[in-house]
C-alpha cells in the first residue's frame, strides 16, 4: 500500500468504488523482472491491466508485450512501441485477425495445434511460430487446466509442420498457471521443453525459444517468494536442461507486474445476520464478482482487506458484493475476519488489486458503473 495511493483516497471526490494504481510500483516490478534474468525478455501480458498509462510506461522502460486479440494489439501500439515487441500469444485466433496482427508488423505467433499452424501460414506467411506445451498447474491458485497447449510429444509435430509450410519453427512456450508459488513448477516444465528442442533437432531443425510464461506471485494474504527467487530458480533449471546452449528466453508476466500497484476502495453497504442467532454476518460490499473482482471465483483469490476498524477484535463474516446475483457472493466457504466495530457505511481498501480487476468488471451489470480506474 503506496503512501501516493492513500493520498490520492484522501484528496478523491467521487463516489463510488475504484481502483487505484501507483506507477512507481509498476516501475519497481519490471526492473525486478528486467533484474532478475537479464538475459530474458519481459513481455508484459496486456491483459492483467491494459490501462494505457501502463503500457506507456512498460513500453519507455523497454518492455514488450504478450497480446491475446487485434485490440491489444492496437493498445500496445498506440504506445509507439514498434511491433517487432509484440507476441500474438493466444493459441486461439481467427485467420482475419492473424492477417490483421500481420498487417500491423506482427511476426511472432502461438500456436498448440497444426489446424492453427496452418491459418498462420495463410494468412501471416514467413513469420515466427511457437508451440505452447500443456503444463498441468499443480501449485498454482489460478490454474489454466488443459485448454492452452499440447502434449510435448505433438509439439514436434506441430513445429515441423509449420517448417514444412515456410514459418519459422521459433521456439516453445508455457505457462506454468497464475499465481503459481512453487518455484519448482518451471523446472518440469523447462524439462518439457528441452525435450521439444531434442527432438527437433534430431529432426534437423533448430529451436531457438523458449517462452516461459507468466505466472509470477502477488503478495495476497500468504507470503510469497520475491522475483530474485524466480529468477535463480529459473536461471538454475535453464543451465540444468540445456546446458550451456541456452535458448533464447521470454517471461510474461501479467499479475507479478501489476498485481501489488493496485488498491480497490470500497464501501460497506450492509451488515446484517441470517437469523438472531447466527454467529455470522453477512457484510456486503458496493463491488463483487462483477465489477472487479472475478477471480474470487471458487474463492481462488483471497485478497487482504484493510478497514479503518483494523485492531479491534474480529470474527468471521461471509463477504459479498451489491448485485442481485447469487453468485455475487466472495468468500462463503472460507468466511473472512472483519472487526465486530465494522459498521455499514465504512470504506474498506482491497489490496493487491491491480490485476484482473478493471477488464474483469462487467460494463454495467444490474446498473452498476463498471470499476473506475485511476492510475497515478
Ligand atoms: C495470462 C497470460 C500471462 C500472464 O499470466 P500471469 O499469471 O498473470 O503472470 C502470460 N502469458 C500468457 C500466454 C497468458 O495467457
Amino acid at each position: 500500500m503506496s503512501d501516493r495511493i492513500l493520498d490520492f483516497l484522501r484528496r478523491r471526490k467521487s463516489d463510488g468504488p475504484c481502483v487505484v494504481v501507483d506507477l512507481d510500483i509498476v516501475r519497481e516490478n519490471y526492473a525486478a523482472f528486467a533484474g532478475a534474468l537479464p538475459d530474458t525478455s519481459v513481455f508484459y501480458a496486456a491483459k492483467a491491466n491494459p490501462a494505457p498509462e501502463i503500457l506507456n510506461l512498460l513500453a519507455e522502460l523497454g518492455s514488450s508485450f504478450d497480446c491475446a486479440s487485434v485490440g491489444e494489439i492496437e493498445m500496445v501500439l498506440a504506445t509507439g512501441a514498434d511491433a517487432s515487441r509484440i507476441s500474438y500469444g493466444n493459441t486461439i485466433k481467427k485467420e482475419r485477425d492473424i492477417a490483421r496482427a500481420y498487417a500491423l508488423g506482427v511476426r511472432l505467433f502461438a500456436v498448440d495445434s497444426v489446424e492453427e499452424v496452418e491459418k498462420i501460414a495463410r494468412a501471416a506467411a514467413g513469420a515466427r511460430v511457437f508451440c505452447r506445451v500443456l503444463c498441468d498447474g499443480v501449485g498454482a491458485e489460478w490454474p489454466l487446466s488443459r485448454k492452452f497447449g499440447c502434449e510435448p510429444a505433438m509439439a514436434s509435430d506441430v513445429l515441423e509442420h509449420a517448417h514444412r509450410l515456410g514459418l519459422e519453427a521459433y521456439g516453445v512456450s508455457f505457462h506454468v498457471g497464475s499465481q503459481q508459488a512453487n518455484l519448482g513448477a518451471w523446472d518440469l516444465a523447462l524439462a518439457m521443453a528441452a525435450d521439444v528442442f531434442g527432438e527437433m533437432s534430431r529432426r534437423g531443425i533448430e529451436l531457438k525459444m523458449v517462452n516461459m510464461g507468466g505466472g509470477f506471485p502477488t503478495r495476497y494474504l500468504k507470503d510469497v517468494p520475491g522475483v530474485p527467487s524466480y529468477g535463480e530458480a529459473i536461471f538454475q533449471s535453464l543451465t540444468r536442461h540445456f546446458g550451456n546452449r541456452l535458448p533464447a528466453t521470454i517471461i510474461e508476466p501479467g499479475r507479478g507486474m501489476v498485481g501489488n500497484a493496485g488498491v480497490i476502495e470500497a464501501e460497506v453497504v450492509l451488515i446484517s445476520r441470517k437469523s438472531a442467532e447466527d454467529p455470522i454476518r453477512w457484510v456486503y460490499l458496493d463491488i463483487g464478482k462483477f465489477h472487479g473482482l472475478a477471480e474470487t471465483m471458487d474463492e481462488a483469490i483471497r485478497y487482504p482487506i484493510r478497514t479503518p476498524k483494523d485492531g479491534d477484535q474480529t470474527a468471521p463474516c461471509v463477504l459479498a458484493g451489491p448485485t442481485c446475483d447469487s453468485v455475487d457472493v466472495l468468500y462463503e466457504k472460507t468466511p473472512y475476519e472483519l472487526p465486530l466495530s465494522l459498521a455499514i457505511g465504512d470504506k474498506v481498501l482491497i489490496e493487491a488489486c491491480g490485476a484482473y480487476t478493471t477488464t474483469y468488471s462487467t460494463v454495467g451489470f444490474n446498473g452498476f458503473a463498471p470499476l473506475a480506474s485511476h492510475v497515478i
